[in-house]
């Protein structure tokens, strides 16, 4: 198995890149941000508690998307490799998902982190506000999620630098641009897809 963590600022393009590395290496994905919005569409109890966090730019509490992540593994034991995308965002979400992964003996592979310009990120969230209607896509918002990924986010990226899984990949240019700079250091890690 190949597993890789999509990492990286609110508008970075994790969700995008995302789903074209599933596309092309066959990989199972989760977005928990997908799954959280999911529930707040259907309105469960769950949802309604996560949408309090979400519309002000918070995250999620640790515990309910750990919960979400345990069931993701259950529904699909094995995979080609999993590819995750918006977790983990805590220290303690890396933690507990190396738990679990280490159960079924495996491990993440790789950490692609897209590293795009504040000003940049700033103005693809705010145009995907008017493209695609994301409550928390507005400028305030934007803001307390940018605060929140420094402080809470960030630190994640020593946790697998120590650990030499982490590549920074450059997050400015076209999709096809960036994906090409992705392509290439899958390619040149030792273990394969
Ligand atoms: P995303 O679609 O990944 O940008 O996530 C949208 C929002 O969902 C975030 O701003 C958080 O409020 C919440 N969320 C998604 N994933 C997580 C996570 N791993 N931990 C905590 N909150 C999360």
């Amino acid at each position: 198995m190949f597993n890789i963590i999509i990492f990286g600022a609110p508008g970075s393009g994790k969700g995008t890149q995302g789903q074209i590395l599933t596309d092309r290496y066959q990989l199972t994905h989760i977005s928990t941000g997908e799954v959280l919005r999911e529930k707040i569409r259907k309105q469960t109890p769950l949802g309604k508690l996560a949408d309090e966090y979400i519309s002000k730019g918070q995250l999620v509490p640790d515990n309910v998307v750990i919960d979400i992540l345990t069931k993701f593994f259950a529904d699909n034991p094995t995979s080609n490799g999993y590819i995750f995308d918006g977790f983990p965002r805590t220290l303690r979400q890396g933690e507990a998902m190396d738990e679990m992964l280490a159960e079924k003996n495996e491990s993440i592979n790789v950490v692609l982190w897209l590293d795009v310009d504040d000003d940049e990120l700033v103005e693809r969230l705010v145009n995907r506000g008017k493209e695609m209607g994301r409550n928390d896509d507005n400028l305030e918002t934007i803001k307390s999620r940018l605060k929140v990924y420094y402080q809470k986010t960030a630190p994640l990226k020593k946790f697998y630098s120590k650990q030499g899984k982490l590549v920074k990949i450059n997050g400015m240019g076209t999709v096809e641009e960036i994906f090409s700079r992705i392509e290439k250091v899958i390619d040149s890690l030792s273990t394969k897809i």
